[in-house]
């Protein structure tokens, strides 16, 4: 085995661009550093990181979601996800893919139903993280308007003790507008709920979803929590699968901060970005030493089609093409198994 300096070793362990380079040592390295007394909280109980080594986990999906804006009309069809037993079925699919936890990224605004959650994961035994937060401005139960930062934030600490959250997200913001004030004031105490309760964040962009959501939009998130004093290693900016950015631009930078980047919307439906194009993007992220701040996921929100059950689709089918473009195994290994858990695991303070 070839003998590495201190230095050398360095530079592997923190993601630099060596890694690529030397992707069996680090996979005969122990698995990813945890810090002591760190967890990852399902809404059945706090599990010691390791725990999920054995498989996947996503870290973006939707069990639990009937999505409008506020004060609009129930739709003539109930949400996919209002069906348990079609869940319950779609979940098992995906076990048997290989996925052994999931986090639900809605909260009470995206219309999830925790009790739903807690019956998929006892049904399926699948772990769940369930998630709290604010979705945006157009979803904001009215009294957001009243409260200041510090309210929000303390509430939102509260609600994440008393139902076992294990995670703040998805928090966004509409599209087609820079983010609005009151978006700022909920991005804040979302920041501000973190340094409470030291939970993990990830947000949601409007990217591809619009023609004039700006480009830096997920640097501009980054910007709001760490005015508030969150480190950006504890953050994921979302939804950056669905910027055309061929250069991996914008993700560089959200990395190069110390942020997660959160490749996941990778449901089968490809109306922003063609896998084609994301695979490229993705080879050159990791091509600049990034590996071990990339995350992959779905954003599923339960609609079957005809090509069957998704949930596991970035394992079966997006991976794959990764592995196709020049992705070595271990690589992926690193960002479907380990990366997520080390999102997820957090030591827990008392609120
Ligand atoms: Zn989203
Ligand atoms: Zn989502």
């Amino acid at each position: 085995m070839t003998r590495l300096s201190r230095r050398e070793t360095l530079t592997i362990v923190a993601g630099g661009a060596a890694m690529g380079a030397l992707p069996r040592l680090m996979s005969a390295a122990k698995g990813p550093h945890f810090p002591k007394g760190a967890i990852i909280r399902t809404i059945q109980k706090d599990l010691r990181p390791e725990e999920l080594a054995s498989g996947v986990t996503l870290f973006h999906e939707h069990l639990s979601i009937d999505l409008r804006p506020r004060n609009a009309p129930p739709p003539k069809q109930p949400a996919p996800t209002s069906d348990v037993n079609l869940i319950v079925e779609e979940v098992k699919a995906a076990q048997r893919d290989g996925i052994v936890c999931i986090v639900d990224g809605g909260h009470p605004d995206m219309g999830r139903n925790l009790d739903n959650l807690k019956q998929i994961a006892e049904r399926t035994g699948i772990h769940i993280v369930a998630s709290g937060g604010y979705y945006m401005e157009r979803n904001y139960p009215p009294e957001i308007a009243s409260k200041n930062e510090d309210q929000i934030a303390e509430e939102l600490a509260q609600e994440a003790k008393a139902n076992r959250y294990g995670a703040f997200g998805e928090i966004g913001e509409n599209p087609n507008a820079p983010m609005s004030e009151t978006e700022q004031k909920v991005f804040r105490a979302v920041g501000k709920a973190h340094l409470r309760t030291n939970l993990p964040i990830f947000t949601h962009n409007a990217y591809g979803t619009g023609p004039n959501v700006p480009r830096e939009a997920g640097l501009h998130q980054l910007d709001v929590f760490e005015a508030v004093g969150v480190k950006p290693q504890r953050v994921v900016i979302g939804h950056t699968c669905c910027l055309d950015d061929p250069e991996a631009d914008i993700i560089k930078q959200i990395a190069k901060r110390g942020a997660w980047v959160g490749f996941d919307r990778m449901n089968t439906v490809e109306q922003f970005v063609p896998d084609e194009k994301r695979v490229k993007m993705l080879v050159k992220f990791l091509d600049a030493g990034y590996v071990n701040q990339l995350l992959l996921s779905s954003d599923f929100t339960g609609a079957r089609t005809a090509e069957g059950p998704l949930y596991g689709r970035t394992k079966t089918v997006f991976a794959p093409k990764l592995m196709q473009a020049g992705v070595k195994e271990e690589t992926i290994h690193t960002i479907l198994y380990d990366n997520p858990r080390r999102f997820l695991a957090f030591v827990p303070k008392k609120v």
